[in-house]
């Protein structure tokens, strides 16, 4: 086959999913830029078998990230269980010529590839032997290239942290949730909200976590002989606790420890319950409404890059190699062989089946395990003794955010005040940064440090901002002496900061500060908060994902309000300081044609060369372009070139050809509700936190130890606390505000790829 180029198909399979498209679209225009024809196989696996394959160009998958579903169609096929509909789809690619496929479906979607590559020589022997195609035809195509793309609402497969579709599920998901809890709480209701997931119950446990439920039902963790008691006893407590609504999340495949359905029914007739809790109760089914829509910005993206990374697979696949499928580990794309997967994800609904619930949750990834102790922990709130810790270990823990709000925070102190009351730590809360600390410290009547109440955070896990206020100001400039002297005053053991690269830096003075102030001598951690994500040690900052679907459901906005007028190219300009890990992220999510980031900075030869591309674009354009063209600039890209300039230059060079024109979205990227994985990721990353806080105890002496002064972060595949004193002196680009190396530069060119940007001088 050297020397000849490649024809690589795309297909979409089983449920439909939110981010399908953008595996076309990725998988279409990659191939393309590497040389090779692309097709799409439409209805799924009936299209390979009637033969539905059309190539496809560039400019046919245009506009296709914001549309939800998939627009090639999927489809259930009967006739490819069966061998001779798999010969027909066999015969099929022949014809089209196809010798590489990508498929994007769920577990069965994903057997039925595996099984089609490891009958391909036998069937194209068994199509020669019947006369069905001659010899010569079926030389070039001996072998056959599948990769697996998961596409699935439910996050089903084992293998992968995410599947495409999991987290805009989870998305509608919670926003339905957040709706429902405004009317329950003026009505002091219970509601019952059932989602999908008959043997996963991903959604239900995320939804739970991020929208803090006061009770869950998922089919690998099922509850006891007498959930109901359980249950009641929970729901009592928290009403007693002052609650005015009551949420139940229940994954359609409830069961109990018996293998007993559990129905959303059931559990309405137990709040209703005249005789106990006496509630007055609604159900409420989500259904298809976790289907629909267009994908949130997380799906977008994944999709886009596990799309490219797919066809690299197909390029580089020989007869030899396994069948592998694209997964996601944490924050790390990877390769993984197809078949161990699907039999892990058979394995679990058999264990569930059989009742073997702890295999169940062991076949499932880590973070799902973790998650739900996660679950447990900020919901059981101060109901059980066995897990405090004995009195000589409890410490004073103070909490601060530092920096501009980002989503997330919220949920972070929430989690964070959970892990301290069930431990028996005191959680105290400092408001507004450091300067409100040393202000305010001796107001009357409250002072800037209070005690949490656990009634009064519990709600804060779906709220924007920052409840207990921020603030930019650095310890340094409130006064270091002030500072030191209140930790003293207020006895802190610990200080947990929630923030972004401010509260880097403050603790960075806070360590140095040691020497001087032995009252600092306790242990600080970070958990980055920030839209920009530019804080060293981590490849992700809570308020991140949050402000890219503010950005991207704006572009979608002004994508739309183009195509109803004339053709236009709009050039909006992104917040993120130096970093432009947001532009970055914003275009690979709405297919930008070309991205200005501060790490490149912009250059005129740059604007000329993305001018050149626009007018060919319009010049050829045969009507698609009426969507109107995207360029993204962050707010820093370049001192002189800003959004507006560079859109005048445009409208200048387009001789009234095409429009151009600016626009800002500006604060509305801090975003109003924080998006689940913000809320859920801050859960986890909090109480992560606190574990780490809790090992040195009280008044530890701590002096030689780099981790009491860490911050964590996502890395790659793991989660990790590193040292600020590694962090200052070898990562941190102190000029810039960010980390030396940004982990996400090798997206900007998949972004440009993508966008169809011609290759430029890059200015540094
Ligand atoms: P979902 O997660 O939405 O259920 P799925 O991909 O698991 O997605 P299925 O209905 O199981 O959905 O499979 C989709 C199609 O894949 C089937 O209609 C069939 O054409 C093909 N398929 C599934 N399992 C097999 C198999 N074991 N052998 C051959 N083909 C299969």
């Amino acid at each position: 086959m050297a020397g000849v180029k490649k024809k690589i198909a795309v297909m979409t399979s089983g449920g439909d999913s939110p981010g399908m498209n953008a595996v076309v679209r990725s998988v279409v225009r990659m191939a393309i830029y590497m040389g090779c024809d692309a097709f799409c196989v439409y209805e799924g696996y009936q299209g390979l078998v009637t033969g539905d394959i059309r190539k496809t160009e560039w400019n046919d998958v245009r506009g296709y990230l914001s549309e939800g579903g998939t627009l090639i169609g999927t489809a259930r096929c009967m006739e490819f269980y069966e061998r001779p509909g798999r010969r027909l789809a066999a015969k099929n690619m022949i014809l089209n010529g196809i010798d590489a496929l990508a498929i994007c479906g769920g577990d069965g979607s994903l057997t039925g590839a595996d099984k089609f590559r490891s009958e391909w020589p036998s069937l194209v022997d068994e199509l020669v032997s019947m006369g069905e195609l001659k010899e010569e035809q079926v030389a070039p195509y001996r072998h056959l290239n599948i990769v697996g793309l998961v596409g699935s609402i439910d996050n089903d497969l084992s293998g992968t942290d995410n599947t495409i579709g999991a987290a805009s599920a989870l998305s509608r998901i919670c926003e339905m949730v957040d709706y429902i809890e405004a009317t329950a709480s003026s009505h002091q209701r219970a509601f019952v909200i059932e989602v999908m997931g008959r043997h996963c119950g991903y959604l239900a446990l995320m939804a739970g976590v991020a929208t803090g439920a006061d009770f869950i039902f998922i089919p690998e963790k099922p509850r006891g002989d007498n959930w109901q008691q359980d249950m009641t006893k929970i729901v009592k407590k928290h009403r007693d606790l002052g609650k005015r609504k009551t949420i139940v999340i229940i994954a359609e495949g409830a069961k109990d420890i018996n293998g007993n359905k559990i129905s959303s029914q059931m559990v309405v007739d137990l709040l209703k319950d005249p005789n106990g809790l006496k509630l007055d109760t609604r159900a409420t089914i989500l259904g298809h409404v976790q289907r629909g829509g267009p994908a949130v910005a997380e799906d977008r993206i994944l999709a886009t890059l596990q799309g490219v990374e797919a066809v690299k697979t197909l390029l580089e696949a020989t007869p030899e190699s396994e069948t592998c499928f694209i997964a996601i580990t944490e924050n790390k794309i990877v390769r993984k062989p197809l078949m161990a997967a699907v039999e892990a994800t058979q394995q679990v609904a058999k264990a569930i089946e059989a009742q073997d619930f702890t295999k169940a949750m062991a076949l499932r990834d880590t973070e799902f395990a973790e998650m739900y102790n996660c679950y447990n922990l900020t919901t059981t709130v101060g109901q059980t003794d066995s897990v405090k810790l004995p009195a000589n270990k409890r410490m004073r823990i103070g909490f601060i955010n530092v920096g501009a709000p980002a989503g997330g925070m919220n949920a972070a102190i929430r989690a964070g005040v959970a892990y301290c009351l069930n431990r028996g730590h005191e959680p105290l809360g400092i408001y507004n940064g450091f300067a409100g600390y040393v202000r305010h410290h001796d107001d009357k009547p409250f002072g800037a440090v209070r005690q949490f109440n656990w009634v009064d955070v519990d709600d804060w896990g779906r709220k924007g901002g920052s409840e207990i206020g921020t603030n930019r100001e650095l310890p340094e400039e409130s006064g270091m002496d002030l500072v030191a002297n209140y930790i003293k005053q207020d006895r802190f053991d610990a200080l947990f900061l929630v923030g972004g690269f401010e509260a880097f830096h403050a603790i960075a003075q806070l360590r140095k500060a040691r020497e001087q102030y032995p009252e600092l001598q306790i242990p600080f951690v970070l958990l980055p908060a920030t839209i920009s994500n530019n804080v060293p040690g981590s490849e992700y900052s809570l308020g991140s994902d949050t402000c890219l679907n503010e950005l991207v459901e704006f572009c979608d906005k002004i994508k739309q309000s183009a195509s109803a007028t004339r053709r236009r190219v709009f050039v909006i300009e992104t917040q993120g300081g130096r970093s432009g890990y947001i532009a970055t992220l914003a275009s690979l999510g709405v297919g930008a044609s070309a991205v200005y980031i501060p790490e490149e900075g912009i250059s005129l030869s740059m604007i000329v060369s993305d001018i050149a591309h626009l007018k060919e674009v319009f010049r050829n354009d045969k009507g698609q372009s009426r969507a109107g063209r995207l360029i993204l600039v962050n707010e820093k890209a370049d001192k002189l070139l800003s959004a507006k300039l560079i859109a005048d230059l445009i409208r200048h060079e387009a001789e009234e050809r095409f429009e151009a024109r600016d626009s800002i979205p500006g604060h509305v990227q801090q975003g109003g509700v924080p998006s689940p994985l913000d809320r859920h990721r801050a859960v986890r990353l909090a109480i992560r936190c606190m574990e780490h806080l809790e090992q040195f105890g009280p008044a530890s002496t701590i002096k030689n130890d780099p981790m009491t002064a860490a911050v964590i972060g996502i890395q790659g595949a793991a989660v990790v606390f590193t040292p600020m004193e590694t962090l200052e002196a070898d990562h941190t680009d102190w000029k810039n505000r960010r980390p030396k190396a940004a982990h996400w530069r090798e997206l900007k060119d998949i972004s440009d790829i993508l966008g169809g940007r011609p290759v430029y001088e890059k200015p540094h």
